[in-house]
Parts: C-alpha cells; structure tokens; sequence
C-alpha cells in the first residue's frame, strides 16, 4: 500500500504546511519549526506544550520532513496518548503513532518475540501484589497491606533502574534513598518474586520495557528494524521519564537527533516509580547543539487560577524549583478560587456535589468538570455524593469501555459492514460514516432516543451512543474516512484501553490528570495526612506532593474549589488540619495552618451546611463497631455482619427504582444507589424521620421520593410526585427541584 492511499488525508489537508503554524506564539512556532536536530522545550503548565508538539508534527509531515509513519510519538499515560492521537488528527496528522512507552514496547515486542526468542510472548500479570505477597510468604516474611505496598514500589523502583535483586541492597546505598524496610529483606523478596514469575510463566508492567531494550541491545537486526520504521521521536511529559524508559529511548535512537522532549521539572510526580526530571534539565548539556525553547505563556487558566499556582510553586525547594518559571495567564480574569472547610468527608462530599450541580445549572458542561483526589480510594465518597445528587459521572481509569460485551459485539458488526461497504463507493458517498454506523448499531440497539428506563438497557444504549459520538467525531475529523478507517481507529483506542469520553464529571486521581483541562476542578480532601500523604516522609518526597497539587491547580482553566475536612467521618474527632502547602494561600488569612480561618466554612452553619441533619459516629447497628469505610457507613453496618435484609422489599424497591428512573429518563443511581436501597430493605422505615437516617437519604430525596418509598416499606402502592411525572433530563429535573 502506498503512503498516499494508507493516509488520504495528507492529499486532501491544505498543502500550505505554514496554515499548521497560525494559532501558535513565536515560541511554540520556533519549538514547531525546528524539524532537524535536537529540542529541548522546559516550560510550565498550560504553555502549550503539547499544542507545540503536536504542531510540530504536523507541520514536520506537511513540508515533507517527517512521515507519518516515521514518527512516534511518546508520553506516560493511556489518556495522554489518545488524547495527542486526537490533536493529531485535527491537524490532518493522522497515521503518526502516539502511544506511552509501555505500548509501544509491547507492540514492538510482541512483533519481535517469535523471532528473538521463540513462541509467544509470555502473559502479562495485570497486578503484582499477589505475587509480592506470596513472594513473601515463601520468604516466611508476612506483610501488612502498606508493607505490601511499600516492598512493591521498592520491587518497581529497583526494575526501573535497571537493578537485579543481588545489587539491590548496594543500589539504595548509592541512591541515599532510605529504603522503608531492611533492604536485604526486600531484595529477598524481590529475588523470590521473580522466580515465582518465571515458575508461572509470566512477565510484568516493567518486564515488557527491560525485555524489549534486552532485544534491542543483543539483536542489532532487530535494532535496526526498529530505526529503519521510526526515525522521528518527540516525547511529552519528559520530567516523568525513568532510566529505564531513558535506556528504551536511546536505543530507538540509535545515536540520532531527530528528537524533541518537552516537560516541566515542577510537575515531576513520578520519582517513586524511578522517574527523575534530571534527564529533561540535563538535555541542553548531554545536546549542546539542541534549540532550547522556554514557554511562559498561560493559555489554559485565568490569572486567579495561574497565581495560586505561582504562589503554591513559590514555597518548593530542589533542583527543578530553581529553574522554575513564573507563568503568566493570557486568559481574561474569572472568579476567584474558593478554599472551604468541612466537618466532616460526607459533608465535604455533599458540598462538592451541591457546588458541581450549581455549575452544571450555570451552563457548564459535565464533561468540563473534575474532581481529583489524592488516592483513587477517595472516589467512592464523591461517587455517592454525586449519585445523591443526580449527576452523572465517570472514574477515570475505572472504565474498560472496550471489554463490554455490547462494544465488542458493535466492532464485530461493524467490521463486517466494513468489509461489505468499502468496496462500495456509492455507499460511502451517498450515506456518509456517520449514518452507516448509526445504520448499523441500530441492529445491535442503539435508537436516537435513550431508551426509558435504566439498567442494563440503558447501559448498554449508552456504550453505543458513546460510539456514534465517537464515529461523528472521527467523520468531522477526517471527512474522507471510511467505516474500515474508523474500525482501525476503534482497535488502536482498543489496545490503548481509551475509552471515548462518557458525558459526566471526571473523578481521577491527581496522578492521572496529569496533562489534562477542564473548565472546573474540585481539588478534595487537601488535609495533613492526605495532601501531603502520610507516607511521604523525606523532605523530598514531601515536595513530590506539593508537585502533585500544582498539578491539580493547573488542570483548571476558571473554576477551581479546593476543599478539606477536620474529620473522617460524622462526628468524629476534628483531628484533622489543612494541608501546610496551603499556608499563606487561603486570601485574608496569615501564613501558617490557620489560615483556614480565611477561608468559606462549608460546615454545619452555613447555608448548605445548616440544612444537614446532625450525625453521631456512625456505628454498625449489628456489632455497633464505629464506621469509616463508606460503603460501610451506607449500610449502616460492617460488610461482615449478618445482614437482616428484606428480600422481598428490596426487590420491590428495586423494581420501582427501575420505574422512577425510566419516568426520570436517569440512571437508576440518580434515584438511589444499590447500597442506599439495601440499608432501606434492612431497616425498613416507618416514617420520613427514620428514613431520613438512612445514608444517601438527604433533604432532596426525602422530599422527592420520601413518600413513595415510605408506601413500600408499608407493603402498599407507592404514588409518585405528580410534578415529577412528566419526566425530563437529570438537569431539568434539578432545576424544578425545591432545593435552595
Ligand atoms: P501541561 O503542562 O499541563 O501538560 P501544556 O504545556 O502541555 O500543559 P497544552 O495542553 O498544550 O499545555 O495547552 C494548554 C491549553 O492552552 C490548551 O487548551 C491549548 O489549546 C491552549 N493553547 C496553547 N497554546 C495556545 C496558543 N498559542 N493560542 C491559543 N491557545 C493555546
Ligand atoms: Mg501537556
């Protein structure tokens, strides 16, 4: 096949490779224009980076310098290269590969494996701990889950820095790193966990990057293989480079310059897994003839937005915080950030869900709102809260769109019409991509309509909605595509695990925000303890967290919350304090941990806060053990406990949930999650007050539903609320909600 037929679009993009150019500052344009040789781009979030990157590209392929399939693209996350492969397309640079280094390791392995080795490439484990801790066990060594966790990070660091467990104990001498247990105990551990892994016939996350550089260093034919396809390489992100991806990068290199890395020292949030930012501030030095480009330029966040973070960066110390840039916003001024303080997490929850359901009623789109946590098992709080509310949401890295049942069998179908179609120019020209595939998923359910009702159906009408989207938008993007195109795109995101965006809010951790915007951000729990995390020990490591949060800050184009609470749970001790990277930023306050007294409370007392009926610890009501896990706490009850459900009346609740939700035209969560339908079968209410003891029950629920779910546990027919019964979508329905 030709380079011309495999990338059509090249023939139809205007030919003027200087168009590519308009839309950048002379910067960006001088990071763009520089095709030959070495780049070095060291500037702050939301400099547009990854905007002069991408540019670069496309303007390297337009003047006939780079073709696509010469280029790769390289960056740390799933998310990050689907994203890239998007900009990518828009700018008629479709065919490039933008992948992380783990796929295209994986890629290239696999590919190579029967002839480097032999057979297939062994299976990959999807998580280690197991093995750690059996690891362990055989090693009569027993650990605690943060042991677990502690020897696993170790295990990782050692395998990205290219260290065997004999020169491990050695390897963190030379670090100065203090290691968290015996290092001969662990490189124990370590040694044990890799036999297990052959024994098993296994490999893991970071095998697949030492495998392929262990190819690429013992068969120069395969080396060379590898050069002669990819001679162009730019890489995001580079401050989260490990040696070991260092390593990878050199060899595909081959001693040649066409390279490009951009990055930003001060987002460094990768150094427990090996990554080091020294690689990015030493490429001037190891590239004397590299084109240095410095971004100062904010294009994403408004000067309100772009002064906390200054601020927030003011106060960091270490090698990448002396070469720190101030940025500048180029935005229009937007409100400022708010900084408030809860009693309590549930509370805190709440306030987070009431303030995104004002900004969803003020026209913001749920897809341009996040909430971003320290540790993903934050999420399930803000996932209750947000159901409470009614507000559709998305966990970041939860979804594997691509495993349903209802996609895999849509690609099936599609490919066959593909097969079928291509071959038909007519077709194409007459119905378009977009109409062949809502053509074709209409026999596998989808309707332009949301079906009534909720559920399965409803889930299954929406994974295919998601895919019409995303044909429509690949059709925008590349009017000349055929359906055979959009199949090969749907495989690519496959591999890629990226799942198109599912209209809802964000809820990630700050880790995998990395790189990524929205118009508000919801920065949660930035307590002691949280933010920075307990086990961030060392003066180092306490400045990865602040890191971690500039990188929150900066996700936020205009509307940005951060918020914390004195306690875990209702009525629990308000041990708690603000997190110290908070000092001297809250407005009207001094510097130090009281600053939090400048802050908005969002406590018991203000509006939202007054309205909260008050809550003791909550303890189970079988064992009357006091309750922390949340699951737990909408329960009202450990897990464990034997559980005196009324099956009967559970099933009765969730049959009329199923009817609520279809009348509503939501997701049956947005009437009631399952565990709030389980406490209610269990404790069975005989008034709104009992009721309104149940969590997940709050004020809107007791008012909207409160009657008719009363009627149930009574074992009569429930009535619904006439002013609800014509329907409408989870906004409308909202806004004709009592709730002020
Ligand atoms: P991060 O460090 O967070 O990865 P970044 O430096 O990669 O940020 P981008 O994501 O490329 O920044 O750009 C931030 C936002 O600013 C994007 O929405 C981008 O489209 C916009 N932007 C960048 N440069 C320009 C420009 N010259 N004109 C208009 N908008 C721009
Ligand atoms: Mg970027």
């Amino acid at each position: 096949m030709t380079s011309a037929a495999r990338f059509p679009v090249l023939i139809d993009a205007p030919q003027g490779a200087d168009a590519v150019l308009e839309g950048l500052d002379p910067e960006q344009r001088e990071v763009a224009t520089a095709l030959h040789g070495p780049v070095c781009v060291l500037a702050g979030a939301g400099t547009g980076k990854t905007r002069a990157i991408t540019h670069r590209i496309a303007y390297g392929i337009r003047a006939g310098v780079m073709q696509p399939g010469s280029v790769l693209a390289l960056t740390f996350t799933n998310r990050a290269a689907g994203e890239m492969r998007g900009r990518l397309r828009q700018l008629g640079a479709a065919g490039v590969q933008a992948r992380t280094f783990h796929s295209a390791a994986l890629r290239q392995l696999q590919f190579f494996w029967p002839r480097a080795v032999g057979g297939e490439l062994p299976r990959l484990l999807e998580r280690k701990v197991q093995l750690v801790a059996e690891a362990a066990a055989r090693s009569r060594i027993r650990l605690d889950r943060s042991e677990l966790r502690d020897v696993t990070g170790e295990i990782e660091w050692a395998k990205v820095t290219q260290t065997v467990p004999e020169e491990y104990p050695k390897a963190i001498a030379d670090s100065g790193r203090e290691a968290p247990r015996d290092p001969a105990e662990t490189a124990g551990i370590y040694g044990a966990y890799e036999q297990l892994k052959r024994d098993r016939g296994a490999i893991d996350f970071e095998d697949v990057l030492l495998l392929t550089v262990g190819v690429l260093q013992d068969r120069p034919d395969i080396a060379d293989r590898v050069r002669e396809q990819y001679q162009h390489f730019v890489v995001d992100e580079y401050q989260d480079v490990s040696p070991l991806q260092q390593r990878l990068l050199e060899l595909w290199l081959g001693g040649r310059e066409s390279v490009c890395v951009v990055g930003d020292a001060s987002q460094t949030i990768y150094s427990f897994t090996g990554a080091t930012p020294e690689h990015l501030l030493d490429f001037p030095a190891r590239h004397p003839d590299a084109t240095v480009v410095r971004l100062v330029r904010d294009y994403r966040s408004t000067p309100q937005v772009v002064h906390l973070a200054n601020g927030l960066l003011s106060q960091a110390v270490g090698r990448g915080a002396e070469q720190r840039l101030e940025l500048v916003s180029q935005r229009d001024p937007g409100p400022e950030p708010g900084f408030v303080e809860y009693p309590d997490e549930p509370t805190e929850a709440e306030g987070v869900a009431r303030g995104i359901r004002e900004l969803l009623e003020s026209g913001v789109s749920a897809g341009e709102i996040a909430v971003l946590y320290r540790i993903n098992a934050q999420s399930e709080v803000y996932e209750q809260a947000l159901a409470d509310q009614g507000v559709p949401y998305q966990l970041q890295g939860a979804e594997r769109f691509f495993e349903r049942a209802e996609v895999r069998e849509a690609g099936v179908a599609l490919r066959g019409a593909a097969r079928a179609g291509d071959n038909d120019p007519l077709l194409q020209e007459t119905v378009g991509l977009a109409a062949q595939v809502r053509a074709v998923l209409g026999t596998k359910g989808w309707t332009t309509e949301p079906p009534a009702g909720s559920g399965a159906v409803r889930d299954r009408w929406e994974s295919l909605a998601a895919l019409v989207r995303l044909a429509e938008d690949f059709g925008r993007a590349r009017p000349e595509a055929k359906l055979g195109d959009l199949v090969a795109e749907l495989d690519e995101r496959a591999n890629a695990q990226h799942a198109p965006t599912i209209e809802g809010v964000t809820l990630a951790s700050l880790h995998a925000a990395k790189g990524l915007e929205w118009d508000a951000v919801f920065l949660v729990g930035l307590s002691e303890g949280m933010m920075p995390i307990t086990h961030a020990k060392t003066a180092e490591q306490v400045e990865e967290e602040r890191r971690l949060l500039y990188v929150g800050v900066t996700r936020a184009r205009a509307h940005l919350t951060l918020s914390w609470s004195l306690s875990r749970t209702p009525g629990g001790r308000a041990g708690r304090r603000p997190s110290r990277f908070l000092s001297g930023l809250v407005p009207g306050a001094g510097s130090g941990p009281a600053a939090r007294g400048g802050a908005r409370s969002g406590g018991n007392g203000d509006r939202a806060g007054g309205r909260r009926r008050k809550r003791g610890p909550l303890r189970c009501r079988v064992c009357g053990r006091g309750l922390t896990d949340a699951g737990e706490m909408k329960l009202m009850r450990c897990e464990g406990c034997p559980s005196d459900l009324d099956e009967a009346l559970y099933e009765r609740l969730r049959d009329w949930r199923l009817e609520r939700a279809r009348q509503l035209g939501q997701p049956a969560y947005c009437v009631f999650t399952d565990k709030t339908l389980m406490a209610i079968a269990e404790a069975v209410p005989e008034d709104a007050s009992q009721l309104a003891l149940i969590a997940g029950v709050g004020r809107r629920k007791l008012d909207r539903f409160g009657d008719e779910v009363l009627a149930l546990c009574a074992g009569e027919e429930p009535v619904a609320h006439e002013r609800e019964s014509a329907g409408g979508t989870a906004a409308e329905s909202g806004a004709t909600d009592t709730d002020t």
